[in-house]
């Protein structure tokens, strides 16, 4: 129900909580974190509130500098910690918002080319396409544009790979996110308001764009690949 998403040149993990404790109001049943730890994708995950989550964190480093983050409001598969987000597949971590209706038949086709799913949720199907493009020698970016080929319903994605490990992809239809630079990195969120402090103005985007995320950097393409000017809204800040 929410992402939330950052990258940086120091470690994000407190500011991945901070925004999904800033996104708990849309509602949730669970939430989870992957983030790059040299080089290797880590999660961690936990039913019920997002203090659990930071709770099993505790007990773990997270120095990682770029990772992406969830609150789950389950719509395909109970609220368990296999069907929390992100999904993994063979090196590619995705959170998604929304519903990917055609995931039975996605499902089907993905087992016969040898896929194996640890979830019952319709999104675990996404990471699974994604890492079967860079297989066959699509670059990150070009594997996530291929997603609207594949998926019909609504998504919003926030995708981090280990071969394009300083690099967060990102691309919506139909569900809400906002990309922005700050001092401190770029970011991803479901909700504008929830980068208050981190950044001064957010890119809305809009339907069918994609986005390349960069500590310093975001570019935006259109659902044909062109790169494109989106507007900024002002952040307002709390308090
Ligand atoms: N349909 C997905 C699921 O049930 C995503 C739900 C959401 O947007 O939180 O896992």
């Amino acid at each position: 129900c929410g992402i939330f998403a950052a990258v940086s040149d120091k470690p994000v993990a407190h500011i991945l909580l901070e925004g999904l404790k800033r996104l708990e109001y849309r509602g949730y049943d669970s939430a989870g974190i992957a983030m790059l730890d040299d080089h290797k994708l880590k999660r961690v995950c936990a039913v019920g509130k997002v203090t659990e989550l930071e709770s099993r964190m505790d007990s773990e480093a997270f120095p990682g500098c770029i990772g992406i983050a969830h609150t789950r409001w389950a719509t395909h598969g109970s609220p368990s910690e296999a069907n929390s987000h992100p999904h993994m597949a063979d090196g590619v971590a995705v959170v998604h918002n929304g519903i990917v209706e055609n995931h039975g038949e996605l499902r089907r086709r993905l087992k016969r080319q040898g896929c194996s799913f640890l979830s019952e949720t319709d999104s675990e199907v996404i990471p699974w396409l994604i890492s079967r493009a860079v297989a066959g020698g699509a670059g990150a970016a070009n594997a996530v544009r291929s997603l609207s080929d594949d998926l019909e319903g609504s998504y919003a994605v926030a995708v981090l790979t280990e071969a394009d490990g300083d690099v967060l992809h990102a691309k919506r239809h139909g569900s809400p996110l906002v990309a922005a630079l700050g001092p401190l990195g770029g970011y991803l969120s479901s909700d504008i308001s929830a980068l208050a402090g981190f950044a001064d103005e957010a890119i809305v985007l809009d339907d069918g764009d994609q986005v390349e995320l960069r500590r310093d950097a975001i570019a935006v393409f259109d659902k044909s690949g062109r790169a494109v000017t989106r507007p900024r809204m002002t952040v307002e800040a709390v308090g």
